[in-house]
């Protein structure tokens, strides 16, 4: 080459410059190649660590779809369960509810009938005593008769047997000669008694009229 150069030299054409441009381009291409072939080391680098996060993202995701895959076939053999018992609580309670229906009537029907029963042979009881003491006695006791108006007291509303609020009783038919208003007088012991509706309702004394 330095012979070369130096013929050319001879020639009388100096390269010399020329080739200090070559050079100086050639190592400016290097230079680039060089940062080039860096960049794409560095850009080789990022996309191998995006592959890696994308890749880990992936499984992520994966194991997340299974998990709630797994939560909802759970959760759908759970409902399932759950929606099997509540329907055997709701048949249990219909079937319950129609028996019921049908026994607590026939319950509260024979009791009401026992009551009745029961109730209807201790009246008779008393009255059959009652009966015998006043045949003995020769006539009715005092109690079972009005005071006012020495009436029998019977199951005849105007000689049903009266309790007063003061604890007097006498019969529906007195009872209406003793009201001024809104107030009856008691006539044994001049208390006033307050009348809530109708003088019907002064509360029947059934201890008397049992054994009436
Ligand atoms: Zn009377
Ligand atoms: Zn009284």
């Amino acid at each position: 080459m330095a012979r070369r150069s130096r013929r050319l030299a001879g020639e009388g054409h100096d390269l010399r410059p020329f080739i200090i441009n070559l050079n100086i381009k050639l190592e400016t291409i290097k230079h680039d190649y060089l940062v080039s072939s860096l960049e794409n080391t560095k850009l080789r680098q990022e996309l191998k660590m995006q592959e890696d996060i994308f890749g880990r993202e992936l499984a992520f995701l994966d194991a997340q779809i299974k998990t709630v895959e797994i939560e909802r076939d759970f959760d759908a053999k759970w409902l399932g369960i759950e929606m099997k018992r509540l329907q055997k609580m709701i048949d249990d309670v219909k079937s319950w509810t129609s028996l019921m229906k049908e026994k607590v009537p026939e319950a509260v029907k024979k009791e009401q009938e026992l009551g009745k029963s029961l109730q209807a042979e201790y009246k008779s009881l008393i009255k059959e005593n009652v009966k015998e003491a006043v045949e003995r006695n020769g006539e009715a006791f005092s109690w079972q008769t009005c005071s006012i108006c020495v009436t029998k007291y019977s199951t005849e509303q105007e000689h049903t047997p009266r309790i007063l609020d003061c604890g007097h009783t006498l019969c529906l038919g007195c009872c209406r000669n003793f009201v001024k208003g809104k107030k009856l007088t008691c006539p044994f012991d001049r208390q006033e008694i307050a009348l809530e509706g109708n003088i019907k309702n002064i509360t029947i004394n059934r201890y008397v009229l049992n054994f009436c």
